[in-house]
């Protein structure tokens, strides 16, 4: 029995649409795009891995949903582990209504599972004003990795 590596490519999106496959995304930072010459900044939103279907196929549909629709994929984006697409939406929603303490909840949860202990704590604490049963208990856990920290 062998043991195979392997180490997929990623794929850079370029806002003109090009895509270009760059080995390790986390040893740059920038890319420059050789169709449009732009200084692409690479974030979790612009690359994916290659052989996967880029974050903008995923989300078209969903985007275009209401409110309510795009928090209900929001929510399965989350339950896959798509942290990326599911803050995207999260974002599209506050975007256009501040008042969702879904979408802080959301976001606040998606940045407390990539360990990002301090916006998830000010999005978490938005959230439980708000009145999110769920913002108030994942509050103290979060505070608690926050304080592990210091
Ligand atoms: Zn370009």
């Amino acid at each position: 029995m062998t043991t195979e590596f392997y180490i997929a490519d990623s794929v850079v999106t370029c806002e003109c649409g090009a895509q270009t496959t760059v080995a390790d995304p986390n040893m740059i930072e920038s890319i420059t795009c050789g169709v449009c010459g732009r200084k692409v900044h690479i974030t979790q939103f612009n690359v994916h891995k290659a052989g996967s279907p880029p974050p903008s196929a995923l989300l078209r549909s969903a985007e275009h949903g209401t409110l309510a629709e795009r928090l209900a994929s929001a929510v399965a984006f989350v339950r896959e582990g798509k942290y990326a697409e599911a803050m995207e939406l999260y974002d599209s929603v506050l975007k256009e209504k501040r008042d969702q303490r879904d979408a802080f909840y959301g976001l606040g949860f998606c940045h407390y599972k990539l360990q990002n202990f301090k916006e998830s704590y000010r999005l978490l604490r938005m959230a439980s004003e708000m009145g999110h049963a769920g913002a108030e208990k994942l509050l103290p856990k979060v505070h608690s990795q926050l304080t592990a920290l210091w």
